[in-house]
């Protein structure tokens, strides 16, 4: 035993402080209420916070670097726990979108026209995203197996052409949906859920005012009062499963040493990333280890550039409030505030990856190469673009996760959490049936705590 280990207690150690290890911990101490056990949560970073990261609050609007929004109606966990704390939401509205493909500037109206620059087939023209994507639905003969069995690529592919595909790709948005990124089945669930994706429905999508941080704030806060121990600064290098327990190696920094202490607990529960459970040596089965595959991590970047006024609104009030474009840059959002969002993912996102990684040193290259891009947009002299008075930027190499082909969520995700026999429990958003969400990593842990190890 070591100084994180502080009374003979039964210890649950919970590895990673983002959502989901806060929320496992919340519930166990204010839902479940045990008092025989001490929680302890290890947190590689110094602070609890995870894929949830609002950067600043500027003039009380939210940069969130990490996650921003929710449904109220898909996600009803976290909306739960948005009435439970009493958050105030905001309404997420960028229905009103233009687009800017292959150097050309189009609005629903021209694409409806056929003005895009796309070889596309007699029947394809003047079609936008949602109409090709139900005309593939409607003409699909293909089994729940068999779409599962293709990548979403595929799917399409079958019943539109391959410029119909790139157009789809480039209209919503994100580059997921092309090449061996998403299944087949996982790429279904992602166009029917999600906001930026298929007009026609309208769900209604939310953000949270003053950010998403203070879901972890008010979390964080409420565990500590009911006496959950937080190790900032540990992160887990080995668990070894006995008998009777599990040991768990954490390194800690001090004094620009690595320190290695190890505590003795009843259960491990992992809510961590898959790349990040990767480097962590563990004697789990090869099945466990094999099924950890099934997941593939989506590399994304958010940027938010704050300007002084929203210069940009004499052609947003033209265009709407949402630009989507083939470039890099992929999707621009405009305000709320005086403050631009731009958002990437896979092969886009890689795109940022040095030039964010290098901004501390060299920050001009970056943002010379965002004023290039808006400037292309906007047709205007990239030097005559008003410069930000303050630029943020995060590339996440994991930002979400999304299903592999032939892999079967429930099947994994149970699997990985294990029964209440097992002594080591995987949770999160990495193995959730709703990957890619909140939602998603709350979801495991309501499965978690309440269906297998504290059942009513
Ligand atoms: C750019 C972006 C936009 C997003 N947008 C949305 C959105 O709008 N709405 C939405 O619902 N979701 C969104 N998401 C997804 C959402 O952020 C995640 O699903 C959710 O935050 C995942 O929570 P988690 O607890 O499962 O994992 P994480 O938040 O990744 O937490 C894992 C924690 O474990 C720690 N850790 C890792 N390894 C170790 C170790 N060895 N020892 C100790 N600690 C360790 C990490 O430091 C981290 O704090 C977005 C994500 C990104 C990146």
């Amino acid at each position: 035993m070591d100084d994180t280990q502080t009374s003979q207690k039964k210890v649950i150690a919970i590895v990673g402080g983002g959502v989901s290890g806060l929320y496992a911990a919340w519930k166990l101490v204010c839902e479940k209420n045990l008092t025989d056990t001490e929680i302890h949560i290890y947190e590689a970073t110094q602070q609890c916070s995870g894929r949830i990261y609002t950067a600043w609050n500027f003039q009380g609007f939210p940069i969130e670097l990490g996650a921003a929004r929710f449904s109220k109606y898909v996600h009803p966990v976290l909306n739960s726990l948005v009435e439970k704390f009493a958050f105030k939401t905001m309404p997420y509205v960028y229905a009103n979108r233009f687009w800017h493909l292959r150097g050309k500037k189009l609005s629903l109206e021209d694409i409806a026209a056929g003005k895009g620059t796309y070889e596309l087939r007699e029947n394809e023209i003047g079609k936008y995203t949602d109409n090709l994507y139900e005309y593939t639905e409607a003409h699909s003969t293909r089994t729940p197996e068999e779409i599962n069995a293709m990548s979403f690529h595929e799917f399409l592919g079958e019943h539109i052409s391959e410029e119909a595909c790139r157009f789809f790709r480039d209209a919503e948005g994100y580059d997921l949906l092309l090449g061996d990124w998403l299944s087949g089945a996982d790429g279904v669930r992602a166009v029917k859920q999600h906001p930026d994706m298929l007009q026609a429905e309208e769900v209604s999508w939310f953000h949270i005012v003053g950010g998403f941080h203070k879901l972890i704030n008010t979390l964080e806060e409420q565990i500590r009062e009911r006496g959950v121990k937080i190790f900032t600064g540990h992160r887990l290098i080995e668990v070894v499963q006995n008998p009777e327990s599990v040991t768990l190696y954490v390194e800690k920094e001090e004094n620009s040493d690595s320190i290695v202490k190890f505590v003795e607990a009843e259960r491990v529960i992992l809510c961590i990333k898959r790349l990040d459970l990767a480097d962590i040596t563990i004697n789990l089965s090869e099945e466990k280890l094999s099924a950890m595959d099934a997941v593939q991590p989506i590399p994304m970047v958010k940027m938010f550039a704050t300007y002084t006024n929203s210069w940009w609104s004499t052609f947003a009030r033209r265009d709407g409030n949402f630009c989507i474009t083939d470039m890099p840059i992929r999707k621009i959002y405009y305000g709320p505030g005086h403050h631009l969002m731009f958002y990437s993912d896979c092969e886009s996102a890689l795109y940022w990856k040095d030039l964010i990684s290098e901004s501390g040193k060299n920050p001009d290259a970056l943002l010379s190469e965002v004023q290039r891009q808006l400037s292309v947009i906007y047709r205007m002299d990239p030097t005559k673009l008003p410069r930000p008075n303050a630029f943020y930027s995060k590339f996440w190499s994991t930002g979400i996760h999304v299903w592999r082909r032939n892999s079967n969520p429930v099947q994994v995700r149970d699997l990985l959490m294990g029964t209440a026999q097992d002594r080591v429990h995987i949770a999160g958003e990495s193995f959730s049936v709703n990957a890619g969400w909140v939602e998603g990593a709350l979801e495991t842990v309501n499965l978690l705590i309440d269906s297998v190890l504290y059942p009513s």
